[in-house]
């Protein structure tokens, strides 16, 4: 296939990155380890053939004409399992097909999955590092720190296993055809597991209007006075917001509530609410 006479098909979200310069920054940042890469949506490869040069890569790609020009270009790699491709979209074949080892996931998102990718790889106890390629909104909401205006549920889950920084930021003249939007890099590195889907929902709560104050977030699933003795033990003024708040004073606060550690256990199923 002529890469000159691809034309980019939108419903999969594909923007090739044409800057070769881009590419190499992206390999060089990199985690330095040895565990296998994972990479979604390999488009024409271009950084598929970096990366493969250093480590063994397995790849997912929706495009089925894509995926008749990866086989051609990399048939050595193909050969010799270097590179294990798998044509289909990862959504449905993450469970099955995603590797039952350690990975990291290296990639140029496709953005209209790339908050779905991002969390399922947080909560994939096989994937050890992400360095993914996003719009920088999204960057931003993963990797902000409390107090700034993006810090929300998807920070929180984020930190809470794992390190996250912006270490590139792009603009869409990089891409062919450019995107509407900015670009970032970012790098999560996990240093734990995933915490329970019931911190997840105590987040949703906890977030739901992230304008109002945490305690009046809070009060539509937990009873007030709980609530009032949960910030009081830590400090935190009933008027405080939610991007205000540490993501392990969160953990304090839902350990409070749902798990009743200052007095008595709670049904985690939130029967207490009101
Ligand atoms: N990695 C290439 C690059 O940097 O030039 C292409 C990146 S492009 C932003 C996103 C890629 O993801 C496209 O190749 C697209 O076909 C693929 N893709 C989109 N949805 C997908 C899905 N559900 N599963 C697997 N691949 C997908």
């Amino acid at each position: 296939m002529n890469r000159e006479r691809v034309i980019a098909k939108k419903r999969f979200g594909q923007n090739f990155l044409k800057d070769e310069s881009v590419v190499l920054r992206i390999v060089e940042a990199m985690p330095h380890n040895t565990n296998r890469i994972v990479e979604i949506g390999p488009g024409l490869g271009d950084l598929t053939k970096h990366i493969v040069n250093i480590k063994g890569v397995s790849a997912f790609e929706v495009d089925t004409d894509l995926c008749r020009h990866l086989e051609r270009s990399f048939k050595d790699e193909i050969t010799t399992g270097r590179l294990v491709l798998k044509c289909g979209d990862v959504l449905e074949s993450w469970e099955s097909e995603l590797l039952n080892e350690q990975y990291d996931l290296v990639a140029n998102l496709p953005y209209y999955i790339a908050t779905k990718i991002i969390l399922k790889a947080l909560a994939d106890t096989h994937c050890r590092n992400m360095l993914v390629m996003v719009q920088r909104e999204v960057a931003e909401k993963f990797s902000a720190s409390p107090g700034e205006k993006n810090f929300g549920a998807l920070s929180v889950i984020t930190q809470s296993v794992a390190t996250a920084e912006i270490v590139l930021q792009i603009p869409p003249e990089a891409f062919e055809p450019p995107p509407k939007v900015d670009s970032a890099v970012l790098l999560i590195q996990k240093t734990a597991d995933r915490k329970s889907d019931v911190f997840e929902i105590f987040l949703k709560a906890a977030f739901t209007q992230p304008r109002k104050t945490l305690y009046k977030n809070l009060s539509a699933r937990y009873a007030k006075e709980d609530i009032e003795k949960a910030l009081g033990a830590l400090d935190l003024s009933l008027s405080i917001r939610p991007h205000q708040v540490r993501t392990s004073d969160y953990h304090q606060v839902y350990n409070i509530l749902e798990k009743g550690s200052l007095y008595g256990r709670r049904d985690p199923g939130g029967s207490s609410a009101k």
